[in-house]
Formats: C-alpha cells, structure tokens, sequence
C-alpha cells in the first residue's frame, strides 16, 4: 500500500467517521471515552478509547475488526476518529454539502 493509498483511505474514514457523528451515533461517556452505535446495526455497540497516545476501539471485547485487520492498530478506525470529532479533537472538519 502506497502511502497515497493510505491517506485517502483516511479521508474516506474521516467521512464515514463524521457521518457517525452528525447521525448522532456517538456519546462522549468520560474524559477520553465514548461509546460509538454502529451505523447498521443498533446492537453493535462499540468502546472507545481515545486521545493523542493511547487509543483502541472494541467491539464485545474483541478489537474493531477494522482497527485490527484492516488498519493493524497502527491508524485509527472510524470509531476513533468519530470520538475525536465529537469530543472537538480534529478541527477543521467541514460536512460535505
Ligand atoms: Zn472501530
């Protein structure tokens, strides 16, 4: 995977992740944690951990099977990046129109 890749898949996450977002799936529940609704699923609720270091996102115990699989728990999965939007972390995030 090229790093161009790797960055518009990031974009694309960012997307997904502030769709998550203004769909009202996302609560803030402490200082660095929230709980994330999955968008299809109503059942699949998912824990966050999230901030600047330390950062994970699980599923039933189990890692977010797109943190884990896909990203290799070394780039955060929309989960993530949705807390960190709706907890004001990433700014300049505009909704596209
Ligand atoms: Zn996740």
């Amino acid at each position: 995977m090229t790093l161009d890749t790797k960055a518009n898949n990031r974009i694309k996450r960012l997307e997904k992740a502030f769709n998550l977002v203004t769909q009202n799936k996302v609560t803030i529940t402490g200082e660095n944690t929230a709980i994330v609704e999955s968008e299809t699923d109503k059942a699949k609720i998912y824990q966050v951990i999230f901030g600047e270091s330390t950062v994970s996102c699980m599923l039933d115990s189990e890692p977010c099977y797109d943190w884990m699989y896909n990203l290799k728990y070394a780039d955060k999965c929309k989960h993530i990046l949705a807390s960190e939007i709706k907890a004001g972390l990433i700014v300049g995030v505009i909704p596209k129109q």
